[in-house]
């Protein structure tokens, strides 16, 4: 299955070509089983990628990039996806938190920070999620105080991704009352090496430790690391949530179509039962749905347009699909998701990875009162 990005495909195709010539050369990792060993492939193929000059292509030339434009970005991700490739080690960094770092953060900082996430000589998390925030972050407790020049953070954040491997994180941090709800809150970049720091991994079902629970204990921070505005945070975080549901999801669709595309080479050789065929043909059209949206993703990208609360309904279509396609192709893979030895069988991770994918980047249920309450105007 192909699809095309309506009026942008020729003048990508170049780039398109250079993703095909750098996919054909590079050592794309395995599935290890140990996170360490998996971290460090991902490590090498993200320098590969950056290497060959196609990780930031969007980025200012001075940060490492190449000056195209955000619609350039999300055509090599979408390609590196349909071409099998893995995500990349800094995808919270490059994917989810640059695009407003770009945006809010000073250009110094920016030229401290830039170029050594581009590499994964330094990986970021995304320290959003508490115990007791999560689809509602205004509810956040983490204290942010002034102390000299700086300020002191005290706190406990939850389900950072590769929190436990990063050394800078993106945290919301709460600098005026819990009255002021969305208007108390400041966003700051934490050296993940700073005295007070302690990041445990969590494991997840997939039998990864992908994420971790980070304790903020006193840390200090110095007061450039404020991104944007003391008590103006939220304004970070919306532009954050929006690739998050956006830009991000370009990459995985292109992920999600290629299990599919094999799913269905299995099933022009295989007689499949009533009820697959009838699952297959859902999942068919959901990733159709989700092609035609990430066309226009991409498209509105291609012309400098941010995602705003339609990502909502990127997100909802992107879960489906994925749901959809990794339940059918574990049920078409039977036998190899009842027992194995070592790693997990694609199949099956891919499976329980997909279960994730209604609550990480805000649940199934807040994307639907967004397209409710934003979109349609509907009553809270
Ligand atoms: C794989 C994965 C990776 C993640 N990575 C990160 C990360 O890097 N950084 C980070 O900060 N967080 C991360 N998260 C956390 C994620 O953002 C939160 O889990 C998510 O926002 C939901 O919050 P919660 O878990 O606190 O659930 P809750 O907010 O407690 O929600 C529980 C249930 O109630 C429903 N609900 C809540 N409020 C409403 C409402 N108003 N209307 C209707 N239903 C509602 C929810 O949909 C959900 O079903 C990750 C999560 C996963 C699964």
């Amino acid at each position: 299955m192909t699809s095309v990005v309506a009026g942008t495909a020729s003048s990508y195709g170049p780039l398109v070509g250079e993703v095909d010539d750098f996919m054909a050369g590079a050592v794309v990792p395995s599935d290890s089983e140990s996170v360490d060993g998996h971290m460090a492939e991902l490590v090498e193929f993200q320098r590969q990628l950056n290497d060959a000059g196609l990780a930031v292509v969007s980025w200012p030339a001075h940060y490492g990039g190449r000056d195209l434009d955000a619609g350039a970005a999300a055509v090599v991700a979408k390609r590196l996806g349909e071409l099998g490739a893995p995500e990349l080690a800094n995808f919270v960094g490059i994917e989810v938190l640059a695009p407003a770092m770009l945006r809010f953060a000073d250009k110094a900082d920016l030229a401290r920070w830039l170029p050594a996430m581009a590499a994964a000589d330094e990986l970021w998390c995304q320290m959003f999620s508490e115990p007791d925030a999560g689809s509602d972050l205004a509810a956040l407790r983490t204290t942010g105080h002034r102390d000299g020049d700086g300020w002191r953070i005290n706190g406990t954040k939850i389900w950072s991704t590769w929190g436990h491997l990063a050394r800078w994180g993106l945290a919301l941090v709460r600098t005026g009352t819990t009255a002021d709800r969305h208007r108390g809150i400041t966003a700051f970049v934490i050296d993940m090496r700073s005295e007070g720091v302690q990041a445990r991994p969590l494991r997840a079902m997939t039998g990864r430790a992908e994420f971790a629970e980070v304790f903020l204990d006193d840390v200090f921070v110095p007061a450039e690391a404020v991104i944007g505005e003391v008590n103006k945070g939220w304004e970070v975080t919306l532009h954050i949530l929006g690739s998050e549901r956006g830009p991000y999801a370009v990459r995985r669709a292109a992920v999600v179509r290629a299990v599919l595309d094999r799913v269905l080479g299995h099933a022009s050789q295989t007689r499949l039962g009533p009820l697959e065929r009838e699952e297959l043909v859902r999942a068919v059209t959901a990733v159709r749905l989700l092609d035609l949206r990430i066309d226009a993703v991409v498209e509105e990208l291609s012309q400098g347009r941010y995602p705003g609360p339609e990502a909502a309904i990127t997100k909802v279509l992107l879960t489906r699909a994925e749901q959809q396609v990794m339940a059918l192709a574990h049920r078409v893979h039977a036998l190899a998701g009842v027992a194995w030895l070592g790693a997990a069988p694609p199949a099956v991770g891919d499976f329980l990875y997909s279960v994730a994918a209604s609550i990480y980047g805000g649940s199934d249920q807040i994307q639907h009162n967004l397209i409710g309450e934003r979109l349609l105007g509907l009553s809270r």
